[in-house]
């Protein structure tokens, strides 16, 4: 997999980023950049590249370019031979119903990694995030709808000041409604100079831990349950390396870790795949083309 840095930046205002104030305003390469790149690495015989920016779905507005994203993805879809184009990680409130027409084309790799960060209102008002949960479970719903089997993956953080247990309490619910294919949970960590790190009710170290291991307990049932959807099911795995258990180790377009046992080399090859069962948290998978 090679990832490509397609802008840089955020012009948002999350009140616990510090990313924002380290890289400044979000700034774009050309298309035309990111087409060549794209292209060098088809040439160089890569068969996925991921389209990576601290606020990617930003993308072209600082060059002008309406629907920037949409645009570039469209073009790269069209003017390399690139297998697999994935995306990284987006703000939901970049996208909207016209975007996930996209997937039409099947190389577009059916995983979203959708920023959440709470699951409560008042929380995602002090953090300074531009959505609601309705929004947002509105916007998954869409999604799902017009892309068969997509992974919704997301981050969320815990102890964000002034979370008391019961927004805690409606975050995890909304969360434990979502299904997240995929969960990246952190508990709130204070960054100098941010406006998060001045707000009263700073919740304590050991409330915040405790938190964090009941998400992420709900993240790897969620997690579970949409890898054993898959189970029975035909799937390309591009296969990126061997385990030092002489496993062979790659994933699905929809971010489903597989492993097989394989005598010849499987590396940066995409093959049709069985998915027989779940060990120790990885699809098993048999590579049948
Ligand atoms: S959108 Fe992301 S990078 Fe931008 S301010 Fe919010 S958390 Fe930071």
């Amino acid at each position: 997999r090679a990832f490509v840095k397609v802008q840089d930046g955020c012009d948002n205002h999350c009140t616990y980023c510090i990313v924002r104030l380290l890289r400044g305003p979000a700034h774009s390469r050309p298309v035309a950049d990111v087409v060549a790149e794209v292209r060098a690495f088809v040439e160089a015989g890569c068969q996925e590249a991921v389209l990576t920016g601290v606020n990617l779905g930003s993308y072209g507005r600082d060059l002008g370019l309406a629907n920037g994203l949409h645009a570039l993805i469209v073009t790269l879809l069209a003017h390399t031979d690139l297998p697999r184009l994935r995306l990284s990680s987006l703000e939901p409130w970049d996208l909207d119903e016209a975007f996930f027409g996209l997937w039409e084309n099947p190389r577009l790799c059916r995983q979203l990694h959708l920023p959440l960060q709470a699951g409560c209102d008042e929380t995602l008002r002090r953090m300074g995030r531009r959505i609601t949960t309705a929004e947002f479970a509105r916007l998954v719903e869409v999604a799902r709808a017009a892309i068969p089997d997509l992974a919704v993956t997301t981050d969320v953080i815990v102890g964000f000041p002034g979370e008391t247990c019961a927004a805690f309490r409606a975050s995890y619910d909304f969360v434990a409604g979502m299904e997240f294919a995929r969960l990246h949970v952190f508990p709130y960590s204070p960054r100098p100079g941010t406006a998060a790190a001045r707000l009263p009710d700073q919740v304590p170290r050991q409330v915040r831990r405790a938190r964090a291991c009941a998400m992420r307990e709900l993240g790897a049932e969620q997690a579970s349950r949409f890898r054993q959807r898959f189970v029975g099911r035909e799937m390309a795995v591009l296969w990126e390396q061997r385990r030092h258990d002489g496993l062979w180790t790659g994933l699905t377009d929809n971010y489903l870790r597989v492993v097989t046992r394989a005598e010849g080399n499987l590396c940066n090859r995409l093959t049709a795949t069985r998915l027989l069962t779940v060990q120790n948290g990885y699809l098993v998978g048999e590579v049948i083309g």
